[in-house]
């Protein structure tokens, strides 16, 4: 297969952490027979020094022209000011949405040699395997807002949530179809005790799975009830679909079920077009430079890449066997262990990645 591939490394970890996935990407072609062909672009901060814009119309261009994208990070301190006049997540929003990005996929494994790492005892988070789907280009955070002064010192601001049918049953039906292929369990988080667009929500989705899905075991669950149950059954869910606000607050939930941010991947996928693929964690500017940054999300994010965008399922499981291994081995980055314990940097764990494929 020939592929083009376009690396967005942005800010703090994320340059460190995507050489680390392009060295995994590029050992996976070599052995499989496939040309990919990598281009590096600005985007967040960077790309802001560069020429004031968080996402030039060049990396636009390149997102756009290429099979899939392997995104860093963006943001850090040098960028926080509020006066400024952009900042480096708006190059973020606007990516998602300039490529009709509406699906958020982000997996929540407890890798079995990581359960101590996980804030929950063992017998809950052991077994966990969940698929989240997450809405991400409409809803709350896309609807009409403002903010009015409605009498001396009083001002009322207001943020609308806006779905219509075709943008749910979208992102319903991709999550049904990847439930099908899984353990063929779909769980809906809504609010319809309470809000008009949630009971939307509730009867497109039923309409949907009654008709196209038939086989799958269907049900709904409140988000404030979803919030307990994620710690105290996880492994009870299969597939989770929901819109982008209650997605946005639950998958950082689940993503302390397996104990580090910096093991999970997640990805962006329209209808058409490039998937995005990238690590849920931010640009820790904290250890950026230092060579500790834990690379194994993006490498993970990379497998997703490889499933999703380029079909090459064999290949996926390869890298996410070798990450195993890895882990299996005992090899840990710093976050993987307790304060004092041995741990080895971010170019190691890859180089011990690299063997074990
Ligand atoms: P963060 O995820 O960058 O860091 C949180 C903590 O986790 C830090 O202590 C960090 O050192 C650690 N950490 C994160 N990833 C790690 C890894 N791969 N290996 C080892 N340790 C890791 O979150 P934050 O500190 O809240 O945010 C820092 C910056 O990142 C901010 O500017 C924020 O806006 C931005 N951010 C960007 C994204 C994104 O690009 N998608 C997401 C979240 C935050």
């Amino acid at each position: 297969m020939q592929a083009s591939i376009v690396l967005l490394p942005g800010d703090g970890i994320g340059p460190e952490v995507t050489g680390q996935a392009e060295r995994v990407l590029k050992l996976v072609a070599e052995k499989f027979g496939h040309t990919f062909r990598f281009s590096s672009h600005p985007i967040g901060g960077i790309a802001i020094d560069n020429g004031g814009d968080p996402l030039p119309q060049s990396t636009i261009d390149a997102c756009r022209a290429s099979d899939a994208i392997l995104l860093g990070a963006v943001g850090g301190p040098k960028w926080d000011d509020p006066k400024a006049k952009t900042r480096p997540e708006a190059g973020l929003l606007k990516i998602r949405k300039e490529l009709g990005l509406f699906a958020n996929l982000r997996p929540i494994i407890t890798f079995p040699e990581l359960v101590d790492a996980s804030p929950l005892r063992r017998e809950i988070v052991e077994g966990t395997d969940i698929l989240f789907f997450r809405e991400l280009t409409g809803g709350l955070y896309f609807g009409p807002s403002g903010t009015e002064q409605v009498s001396p010192g009083i001002e009322r601001s207001y943020s609308t949530a806006v779905y219509s049918t075709d943008e749910i049953e979208r992102i319903v039906r991709m999550a049904a179809v990847a439930a099908r292929s899984r353990r063929k369990k779909l769980t809906m988080v809504d609010k319809a005790n309470v809000l008009e667009v949630s009971r939307l929500w509730r009867r497109v989705s039923a309409a949907l799975i009654e008709k196209e899905f038939s086989d799958l075991t269907y049900e709904v669950v409140l988000v404030d009830s979803m919030a307990m149950h994620l710690l105290s059954r996880p492994t009870t869910f299969d597939v989770v679909v929901t819109s982008n606000m209650f997605g946005d607050i639950l998958t950082d939930e689940a993503s302390m079920l397996p104990g580090s941010l910096g093991m999970l991947p997640s990805a962006s996928l329209g209808s058409s077009g490039p998937g995005l693929y990238e690590p849920i964690h931010g640009s820790a500017p904290d250890i950026a430079g230092k060579g500790i940054a834990n690379p194994l999300a993006t490498i993970l994010a990379a497998a997703m890449l490889l499933r999703h965008s380029l079909g090459l399922e064999k290949e996926a499981e390869v890298i996410e066997a070798a990450v195993r291994k890895v882990l299996a081995a005992g090899h840990r980055t710093a976050d993987l262990v307790r304060k004092g314990q041995p741990s080895v940097g971010t170019i190691s764990i890859t180089d011990y990645v690299l063997a074990a494929i």
